[in-house]
């Protein structure tokens, strides 16, 4: 983890590898862990974001920052999160920082449960419905290397392929 350079953290757009991979669990909190928090809160406010998990600031790590309301005071870190989703399945349209100009209807548990690390190393446990619930579940997919664009529609996934084609080809 020291190996981490906080100042050449930036948005990752798909087809990044880091962004379908497996993130690693934190083993230490320390100082690089809080900077790393401190540049994704950064990043997340200055795209107009609601949460942004490790792998979109380039870090394979299983931690992300949530703020529904885009502000610094009310962003939240999750460090080592662990969800249990419950409920019905509701359909949202929903976008992603990491594969700008893409929005899509995905479907989403109601409500879930998180529990999961703060900075100071505390264990934190929250119950979560509405748009907190998506971005939670969407975060923690983050972490799985799951994207809105592995969770479309049949129909949505051809319409969204000429986009996909579009970021392959620009990152080539
Ligand atoms: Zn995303």
């Amino acid at each position: 983890m020291s190996d981490i350079d906080i100042d050449k953290c930036r948005i990752t757009h798909y087809p990044r590898k880091v962004l379908s991979q497996k993130a690693q669990p934190i083993s230490e909190i320390n100082d690089t862990i809080r900077d790393l928090a401190d540049k994704m809160i950064d990043i997340m406010i200055e795209r107009n974001g609601v949460g942004l998990a490790g792998p979109q600031a380039g870090v394979g790590l299983r931690i992300f920052v949530i703020s529904l309301d885009g502000t610094r005071e009310n962003a939240k870190i999750y460090i080592n999160p662990e969800i249990t989703p419950s409920g019905e399945i509701a359909t949202t349209e929903e976008g992603c920082l990491s594969i700008p100009g893409l929005s899509a209807k995905i479907k989403r548990y109601k409500n879930c449960s998180v529990t999961a690390k703060d900075l100071s190393g505390n264990t934190f446990t929250e119950e979560a419905d509405g748009l907190y619930a998506r971005a939670l579940q969407h975060e923690y997919d983050h972490l799985e290397g799951t994207m809105i664009k592995d969770r479309l529609s049949q129909v949505a996934r051809i319409s969204a392929r000429k986009l996909l084609k579009q970021l392959e080809e620009n990152a080539s």
